[in-house]
């Protein structure tokens, strides 16, 4: 069965040396491994600070500690997403409201935003989901018009990228994942990128209870609530090895994504995806709408092909659906909705498989 997710690692000849090193260096706790790893990936996004953790979830958490959000706030947020996203403001003891999304994109819909900003709304979180880059700009004009700090979360969206910067350079926080199955792996870790430098100092506290790391333990005096959210020498020396890899990773997923956009055209009950202008997805799903999918799922089932919609939508969480809202775009969007296979497994002789088993109809 092709699987419509799967986890890259290095050969044994990359990895095996560098890991060895680190095991046994005497070493394996946050140093300057950990550190090593920032920069390169502070150098690989091009601007702000990068803050690694021990998962997207703890950079998501920090973010928004950082954004000011607290118990009994509001953050809007997308219900089309992994339940990190939202799991994540529930942490924070905020409640979360829901926008809709764009029908065309599957993106959070940037009026739907705006017209669930009330005065305790705190934060706005927006996901690129499956690895297409939201309406940034419209999500800017509105943070500036309402002074509101945007987290996003890019977790599906490593390398994309909005008016020729990689997303990570577009708002004051940035979420990734390098979890089992995303883009980059550290076996499991995150990263939240963070352009202001003194809440970069701050976010370092944070991760390390309040601690800070500078200043010998004695010496130390907690001021705020803290976790233990750091990365490891261990999982920073997979993500160094991995980082060498990474363009040709990702540059594998947009090729496959870019064939199946220029091939699944006009195909009776498929419709693709729009992506806004000037910016370019990475892929990390391949995403369609399509006209009866239960169908469509098993007739690439039986041509051993995995195709899903591989996430639940939130609103259907009990305990995420803190205000129950009527959202007609993502009705229609997630009825149709399917995600198939294009990352770095995936070949051409995969791609026009599936293209030709949709062309035959379902
Ligand atoms: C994977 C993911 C995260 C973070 O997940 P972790 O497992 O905590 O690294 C956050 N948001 C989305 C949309 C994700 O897919």
């Amino acid at each position: 069965m092709l699987p419509l997710v799967k986890t890259s690692i290095p050969s044994r000849e990359l990895l095996m040396p560098e890991l060895e090193k680190v095991l046994y260096s005497g070493y394996v706790a946050q140093g300057d491994v950990v550190e090593k790893f920032e920069r390169e990936f502070e150098s690989y996004i091009g601007s702000g600070n990068t803050l690694s953790l021990n998962s997207g979830t703890a950079a998501l958490h920090i973010a928004l500690i950082l954004a000011g959000v607290q118990e009994g706030d509001e953050v809007i947020s997308t219900p089309l997403t992994a339940e990190p996203t939202n799991v994540a403001i529930k942490m924070t003891g905020a409640k979360i409201r829901w926008a809709d999304v764009d029908l065309n994109t599957g993106g959070i819909c940037p009026i739907s935003i705006e017209n669930n900003i009330n005065s305790k709304t705190k934060a706005i979180i927006f996901v690129d989901y499956a690895g297409i880059p939201c309406n940034i700009k419209a999500i800017k004009q509105i943070s500036d018009k309402y002074n509101l700090p945007v987290i996003e979360d890019a977790a599906h969206a490593l390398g994309a990228i909005y008016e020729g910067r990689k997303l990570g350079n577009h708002f004051p926080f940035t979420v990734y994942s390098f979890q089992a199955i995303k883009h980059l792996t550290t076996i499991d870790g995150g990263a939240l990128q963070i352009q202001d430098d003194e809440l970069y100092k701050k976010a370092k506290k944070i991760r390390w209870f309040g601690l800070d790391k500078g200043v010998s333990r004695l010496e130390n005096d907690i001021k705020f609530q803290g976790y233990k959210y750091h990365m490891n020498n261990v999982n920073a020396c997979v993500g160094l090895v991995q980082l060498q890899g990474i363009d040709k990773i990702i540059q594998a997923y947009i090729y496959n994504g870019k064939y199946l956009d220029e091939n699944l055209r006009n195909i009776p009950g498929v419709e693709l995806l729009e992506y806004y202008p000037d910016s370019e997805p990475s892929y990390w799903l391949y995403t369609v709408k399509v006209e009866n999918r239960e169908r469509l799922i098993k007739k690439f089932a039986d041509n051993g092909i995995m195709a899903s919609e591989l996430h639940k939508r939130n609103d259907l969480h009990t305990f995420l659906n803190d205000f129950p809202t009527n959202l007609p775009n993502l009705d229609i969007f997630y009825k149709k909705m399917l995600h198939l296979p294009c990352g770095w497994w995936v070949t051409k002789e995969d791609c026009d498989k599936m293209i030709s088993i949709m062309k035959e109809g379902w």
